[in-house]
């Protein structure tokens, strides 16, 4: 096998064997980093033009039922302060963005208890009425499929829910028994069924994740097909069993930025706030290799601290003013502009 051959053909057939996607990533220079790079910002100009779409993140509640061993809000972490944003709260947090030019938000939260059908149904409606030329994207968790299908009828639209990881050996190291990785693909399924849009991902450098962990998250993003795929390198917060193994690195999260756009031309690839973190350049890096949205915050600053999924999150004591300013100039200093849209997904 041949490192070139093998970027060719990604290029080409826009997928892979196991074998070359596990060589590709085995094999990585900054040779080959430059040139899926130079080959996937290609594909998305084409598409996109030099555009990124920026999404509203609004983290409404910290509360979680579960225990993802990786994660800071993890229902067993006594350390950290809970709060969950009232409706007013949520529909305020949309006007400030709307009035900035949003026109897509994200509710993400832990999966809370509180926010029941019959509570969270009438919040989706709300945001809906309210800002109805604006796109809603729902990140809460595993729910039933008549949940799901409450929550498109009230106006959600688009949902993401990582898979994490497709190994089921990775998957128990990276959760409890309670949780399972048959039952988050489920989800995947049962939101399409809804009528979602759906994003899915996983972590770069998870503990214990092999590069042929990784391959198979490809291959499954293959398979499922999804209008979006949000990665981030994994980073260790100090109150987990994780706290003192390493961030995965931008560099692997870069080049599998540039693998996914060269798999899938019209694909909503995000920019991650997590990525941002581990390197002060790392969302412009990943918009230069293929990447086409970012997600800056909504939150109210005073709970934004508290969203704490993991240790030195960027952007947490700004104003959503100030960070909107900020992430433009950053991608105007890379000769790119953000495009207040509901964005454009694949058909
Ligand atoms: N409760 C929702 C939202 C999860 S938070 C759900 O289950 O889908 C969004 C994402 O943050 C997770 O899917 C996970 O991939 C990521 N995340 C959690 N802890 C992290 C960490 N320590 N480092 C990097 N990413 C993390």
């Amino acid at each position: 096998m041949n490192l070139w051959n093998i970027i060719d053909a990604l290029y080409k057939n826009q997928t892979l064997e196991r074998e070359e996607f596990i060589f590709l990533l085995k094999n990585r220079t900054e040779e080959s980093a430059g040139r899926l790079a130079d080959l996937a910002r290609e594909e998305a100009q084409k598409i996109y033009g030099k555009k990124v779409f920026p999404r509203g993140l609004i983290e409404f509640t910290n509360y979680c039922r579960n225990n993802c061993y990786y994660c800071g809000i993890q229902a067993s972490n006594p350390n950290i302060s809970r709060y969950r944003l009232s409706e007013d709260q949520i529909l305020n947090a949309c006007q400030n963005g709307y009035d900035l030019g949003y026109r897509s938000f994200v509710l993400q939260g832990g999966e809370d208890p509180y926010f029941s059908d019959d509570r969270m149904v009438p919040v989706v409606e709300a945001v809906h009425t309210t800002f109805p030329d604006c796109a809603i994207t729902l990140s809460l968790g595993e729910r039933s499929l008549e949940s799901y299908q409450r929550l498109h009828a009230a106006g959600g639209r688009r949902y993401l829910l990582r898979h994490e990881t497709i190994s089921p050996v990775l998957y128990g190291r990276l959760h409890p028994e309670s949780m399972s990785l048959k039952h988050r693909v489920q989800c995947l399924y049962d939101l399409r069924e809804a009528g979602f849009q759906i994003g899915t991902g996983f972590m770069v450098g998870a503990p214990g994740q092999t590069l042929e962990d990784l391959a198979d998250d490809l291959l499954f993003i293959r398979e499922l097909h999804p209008q979006m795929v949000g990665i981030g390198p994994f980073v260790p917060h100090h109150d987990t069993r994780f706290r003192d193994f390493p961030s995965g690195t931008a560099e692997l999260t870069i080049y599998l930025i540039s693998i996914l756009r060269l798999m899938d031309h019209h694909l909503l690839l995000p920019s991650t706030t997590a990525l941002g973190t581990i390197d002060p350049n790392g969302r412009e890096k990943g918009i230069l290799a293929g990447a086409n949205v970012v997600m800056p915050n909504l939150s109210p600053t005073d709970v934004r601290k508290d969203y704490a999924l993991y240790d030195n999150k960027i952007c947490t004591g700004e104003e959503a003013a100030e960070c909107i300013g900020c992430l433009s100039r950053r991608i105007e200093s890379i000769g790119y502009q953000l495009e207040f849209s509901q964005g454009n997904y694949r058909p």
